[in-house]
């Protein structure tokens, strides 16, 4: 936990609610507080993914299957899987491993190539006698190749993300709230060196409005006084303005396509071009 001091909780306090406490009793329940994600808003993430999706669908596409096809596999076995185990690094190479086996059932392809409106998917006997001739295991571990770059990435710290921070964590009481597989995000927050600017970390199957009223609750926010800070409208805006919250939303360029949805409630939402602004509003 940090240790504010007085004349940094005064400056962050909000003022109606603890004008008439006494010196010395203005306490976290009386601070501002932000609930702040962290793949995306914090630190680069998505690039990764998309870097590692990329590289599978060239391999594919050597080996002879149609890159729209496996595409439109791979998001069908992915959003089954996310639904089955969850966000994270490892469902997405599980994904990727079970779209190649799949895969090799030319049928299949052909099916999706032909749902997808591809009337030659190009599975000429040539290219599916190379696909059927690389052994299965062989298939497999080259995935399991491509799949270092999401498992083992650096941290990469976006702009400005430490410096703000850190002035931050001085002003409001500060909870990273973020989704996926708690060993991954665990990973990349102790690889950051920025759980110090957190009062409190929360890993969560899904940031949905139950999770978001379950945090309100077990941390007792008061709702007037609390944002959630995000790069996602699906996962970070909306359910925290669906829960009475409002909030600060960072747009990132790569943010991942299942992440993205019109924002409801315009009025509840700041937008803000990078983190550092934040402190404009603090
Ligand atoms: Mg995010």
């Amino acid at each position: 936990m940090l240790d504010f001091q007085a004349d940094d909780i005064g400056n962050a306090l909000g003022i109606q609610e603890i004008s008439s406490l006494p010196a010395g009793r203005a306490n976290r329940f009386s601070m501002k507080t932000l609930l702040i994600d962290a793949d995306d808003t914090l630190w680069e993430n998505n690039i990764y993914f998309e870097q590692v999706r990329k590289e599978f669908l060239n391999w594919m596409e050597a080996l002879g299957y149609p890159v729209p096809a496996v595409s439109e596999l791979f998001d069908s076995i992915e959003k089954a899987n996310i639904v089955r185990h969850g966000y994270g690094g490892e469902n997405f190479i599980s994904s990727l491993k079970e779209t190649y086996l799949k895969s090799r059932s030319v049928s299949r392809v052909e099916r999706l190539a032909a749902a997808a409106g591809i009337l030659n998917p190009q599975l000429d006997p040539a290219n599916t006698h190379k696909a059927r001739a690389l052994p299965p295991a062989e298939g497999l571990d080259r995935i399991e190749e491509m799949a270092q770059t999401v498992r083992a990435h650096p941290i990469e710290l976006l702009d400005g993300v430490q410096e703000s921070l850190k002035a931050i964590s001085r002003k409001c009481r500060t909870i990273l709230f973020t989704k996926g597989s708690f060993k991954e995000q665990d990973r990349k927050i102790q690889a950051s060196g920025l759980s110090r600017y957190f009062n409190a970390i929360e890993i969560v199957r899904e940031k949905d409005v139950a999770a978001f009223e379950e945090v309100i609750q077990r941390h007792h926010l008061a709702k007037p006084i609390t944002w959630m800070v995000g790069n996602s409208p699906k996962s970070d805006v909306n359910p925290a303005v669906a829960a009475g919250l409002r909030a600060f939303y960072i747009p990132h360029a790569q943010t991942w396509e299942r992440e993205r949805e019109d924002l409801c409630a315009w009025e509840q939402v700041t937008i803000l071009d990078r983190f550092s602004d934040l402190l404009r509003y603090l």
